[in-house]
């Protein structure tokens, strides 16, 4: 492993294999010019494409690798109109009643958002709309989850409560009750990236692939991107490169942590036990510290996904792991408890978990940082960063504060500290 960024992305996974191949675009070669570059092809600049074409700019787009290679391809595919920790009443104190209401209201519609761009493209995604739910592992968890549960219901969120027993039944595993976000449920990630990318292509923003942007000036009114084999130059640039941001502007990769986690799969589960576990065919991501997440993809696999303390040799040594998990949370499975699809990928973290807008420049923006929930918000994120490139939304109508660089104090140490604390987390998981 390279670093805790950094996976091998070319490496075959489970949502690779089960959607249509795509033809990466070309590579950026020559001088050209555009209103709006955006750097980086996960949801967060796919987002911004869309809103920004849609806005009327003349759109294009970098993507160091290809198409679906980072989090947004690889991903555990929930799709969670809900924050990331806070409550909205957090969110409005420390953003302000004004921001924070926009920035509920943003998240709240999410998930209805990417479901609807979805069936607007026709994007052969495996999106399933049947809900999402976040069941309680304990008491305390349970009396955090119904007073959630409460505010968002107040903010008009299509959310509902389901008692201990009705979590139970519908997860198939023993919860103590669970709020239910009606509008969430599952994508498959690459089909839902690489499909949106046709999309956009279609809609006439024009994509490079395998063009990783190396510097970012400034040359008189414009902004010069130069990759190996090419230079744009565009009035407006958005850097959506989350966690493999690295050095392309200064002090920004100290902006958000990386932080690696791993995805696995089963064989096909069987009718009679779909008709016990996740009833309805819906996504479930739980109140673990050590969260245990878990939705079918298209041929009724459960995709799972977690965090491991050491990542040499995690396939090996983490397989046994996660299906004594699985055996944990569902006895019923019995030897269908067996993972055999394994990989893993990383996103950005932050110690309050709260994304991010970066001023950097004038027509310099970077949004990101989602702290693992980030397949909803990302891309509703985007479409405001489209819109705000066209000048449609000022910096003050935006749905985040707009801030500069905030680096992460001690970063190296957060770091560590982040990808160190698993066993920690299971440790607290257990006295609850
Ligand atoms: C294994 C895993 C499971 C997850 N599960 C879930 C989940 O179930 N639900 C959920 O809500 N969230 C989940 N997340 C988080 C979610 O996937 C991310 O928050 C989201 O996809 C971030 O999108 P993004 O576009 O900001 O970043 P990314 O998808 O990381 O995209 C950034 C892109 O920028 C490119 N880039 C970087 N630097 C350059 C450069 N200099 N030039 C050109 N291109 C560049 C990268 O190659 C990359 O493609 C998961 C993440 C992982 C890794």
């Amino acid at each position: 492993m390279s670093s805790i960024a950094e996976v091998d992305w070319k490496t075959p996974h489970l949502w690779r294999k089960t959607v249509a191949a795509r033809t990466a675009a070309p590579s950026l070669s020559g001088e050209v010019e555009t209103d709006l570059l955006v750097i980086g092809g996960g949801l967060t600049g796919l987002g911004t494409a869309l809103g920004a074409i849609e806005a009327g700019l003349k759109v294009m787009l970098l993507e160091g690798n290809e198409i679906g290679s980072a989090a947004s391809g690889r991903n555990n595919g929930q799709v969670v109109p809900h924050h990331s920790k806070s409550s909205p009443s957090e969110i409005e104190a420390a953003f302000g009643s004004t921001v924070g209401t926009r920035y509920n209201e943003m998240i709240k519609g999410s998930a209805a958002y990417l479901f609807d761009t979805i069936r607007r493209f026709g994007i052969e995604a495996h999106a399933v709309q049947n809900g999402w739910l976040q069941p309680c592992h304990s008491d305390a968890a349970l009396a955090r989850g119904k007073a959630v549960y409460e505010e968002w219901k107040a903010r008009g969120h299509e959310v509902e409560w389901l008692d201990g027993a009705e979590a139970s039944r519908v997860t198939g595993s023993r919860y103590l009750g669970a709020l239910k976000a009606r509008n969430g449920g599952h994508i498959n990630p690459f089909g839902l990236v690489t499909g949106l990318a046709a999309a956009l292509e279609g809609l006439g923003v024009t994509i490079f692939e395998n063009s990783r942007a190396e510097s970012l000036t400034r040359e008189g009114p414009l902004w010069r991107v130069t990759c190996k084999g090419g230079t744009v130059r565009a009035r407006k640039v958005v850097l959506a490169t989350n966690a493999l941001t690295r050095d392309i502007w200064p002090k920004l990769g100290k902006a958000m942590v990386p932080f690696r986690v791993y995805d696995a799969a089963t064989q096909p589960i069987p009718e009679p036990l779909r008709a016990q576990i996740f009833v309805g065919n819906v996504g479930v991501s739980d109140t673990r510290r050590d969260i245990r997440a878990f939705h079918y993809d298209c041929d009724f696999r459960i995709v799972t996904g977690g965090t491991h303390t050491l990542w040499h040799n995690a396939e090996q040594r983490g397989l046994r792991r996660i299906q004594r998990m699985l055996e944990d949370a569902f006895p019923q499975l019995g030897p269908l408890a067996k993972v055999d699809n394994y990989w893993e990928g990383s996103f950005a973290v932050v110690p309050d978990r709260k994304p991010r807008l970066f001023r950097l420049g004038d027509g310099l923006m970077f949004g990101g940082v989602y702290s693992g929930r980030g397949v909803a918000a990302s891309f509703s994120l985007g479409r405001h960063l489209g819109e705000n490139a066209a000048e449609v939304l000022s910096d003050d109508q935006m749905p985040l504060p707009v801030t500069p660089i905030r680096t992460v104090p001690s970063h190296w140490v957060a770091t560590q500290v982040a990808n160190h604390i698993h066993p920690y987390h299971r440790i607290r998981d257990s006295l609850d």
